[in-house]
């Protein structure tokens, strides 16, 4: 066994020697930590890694697949250069009405584009207006996300990347003997991804587990 365990101490540790979150992130994660459904937001350390990739690739486009309120398109918007764009998917209201006051208050509102309706209606939409993204962040509801897979694919550019979130449901997928059905179909989906021939992935055991996937690119 080569990987440590994450202790709260460690963890505690590593975000006070690696986390720089800017105010504004940590004022909304600080507001959003008092909704019944907090668990649904990204961890700061996730967020600031996804910040991270999306400055080594010199990503210019993001599209984000359950915005809540708004901590990881923001992180994207303040990640990319001035001329940078996220499109972010939600069907809530009023949680993403939360997104759009901190997105402003970032001053950065102009660089994200709020899709409100059922995702795979408005994934269908940006692939007929011909749209590609650079860095694609999948975190909606669960029992979809092959349908965000296999979408996600058609709009990603050449180099990109995919991101998968919550790939490993607090463990559980590591249990043969869990039969819940978002368990099931993640277990199931993370085995279809790692068959697939078409990518390349890496699946990082970060807050949920992340899976980054990465199109084979084929010789002309
Ligand atoms: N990325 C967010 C963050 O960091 O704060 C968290 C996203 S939360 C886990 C999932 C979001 O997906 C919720 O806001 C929910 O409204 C949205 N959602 C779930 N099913 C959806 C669907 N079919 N179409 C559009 N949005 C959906
Ligand atoms: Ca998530």
């Amino acid at each position: 066994m080569k990987a440590i365990k994450l202790t709260p101490t460690l963890y505690q540790y590593c975000l006070e020697n690696s986390l720089c979150e800017p105010e504004v992130l940590r004022q909304l994660r600080l507001a959003t930590e008092k909704m019944p459904e907090a668990q649904m937001q990204i961890s700061p350390d996730q967020g600031q890694f996804m910040q991270f990739l999306i400055k080594v690739m010199n990503a210019k486009t993001v599209l984000e697949i359950g915005t809540y309120t708004g901590y990881s398109a923001l992180s994207f918007a303040l990640a990319l250069p001035d001329d940078g764009k996220v499109v972010t998917c939600d069907r809530n209201l009023e949680w993403t009405k939360v997104a759009k006051n901190y997105w402003k208050l970032a001053g950065v509102e102009n660089k994200i584009d709020l899709k409100l309706g059922q995702a795979i209606e408005t994934l269908a939409q940006l692939k007929e207006q011909g749209c590609f993204f650079d860095f694609i962040f999948i975190d909606a509801d669960k029992r979809s996300y092959n349908l965000y897979y296999e979408a996600a694919l058609e709009l990603l550019n050449n180099g990109g990347i995919i991101a998968l979130d919550n790939v490993l449901q607090e463990g559980h997928v590591a249990d043969p003997n869990n039969l819940d059905p978002t368990v099931v179909f993640i277990r199931e989906l993370n085995k279809k991804i790692y068959q697939d021939k078409r990518v390349e992935l890496t699946l990082l055991p970060i807050s949920d587990g992340l899976t980054l996937v990465r199109k084979i690119s084929r010789p002309l």
